[in-house]
């Protein structure tokens, strides 16, 4: 969903809408994402401040997350606002360019004086992710000799004298082919 921001004049302007599953896209170097689970809600509210723009939003959904301990799959509730700043500012050819103002984001959302509110979203779900996505808190992962998922198995490598650098190893994704 494209917004023109130059049609945002005295009154703000609010977008609701609802993303079903299927349009979100795997990101190969960020696959922490697998998807959503179930439509997610969206509601962005655009107003002109000055010469610059807010932008309200708040999503409401659930995604499938993989975990970076076992490499699992499992739900997260999504709840989350975000405000960003944006503004109109004079380019050298003559034309005008969008700009964010408080650079925590990607800004391929951005193009002239036009808003993508779908990358808006995008960008934003990346963002709500914690630094560490685990299925659990106590998530036992992989083990760092067979591989099986502790969680689900266990295997006799445990009982097994292990290596201080096997250790170190437990804690390294497992995932990414190289064929
Ligand atoms: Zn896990
Ligand atoms: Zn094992």
């Amino acid at each position: 969903m494209i917004i023109d921001l130059k049609s945002i004049l005295l009154a703000p302007r609010r977008f609701e809408f609802s993303l079903e599953p299927g349009w979100w896209q795997e990101d190969q170097e960020n696959d922490q994402i697998i998807g959503l689970d179930g439509p997610l809600k969206v509601e962005i509210n655009i107003a002109k401040a000055g010469t610059k723009y807010v932008l309200d939003g708040h999503l409401s959904g659930r995604l499938i997350i993989r975990c970076d301990r076992c490499l699992e799959q499992y739900g997260s509730d999504l709840e989350s606002g975000f405000r960003l700043f944006l503004a109109i500012s004079p380019s050298g050819t003559g034309q005008s360019e969008l700009e964010l103002l408080e650079d925590d984001m990607g800004i391929d959302f951005l193009s002239g004086n036009e808003i993508d509110l779908e990358e808006v979203v995008r960008a934003q779900i990346y963002l709500s992710l914690p630094m560490k996505c685990l299925c659990s808190e106590d998530c036992l992962g992989l083990c760092p000799f067979c591989g099986v998922n502790l969680n689900v198995e266990t295997c006799g490598c445990q009982s097994e004298k292990r290596h201080p650098a096997f250790l170190k190893m437990k804690n390294l994704k497992l995932k990414g082919g190289t064929e």
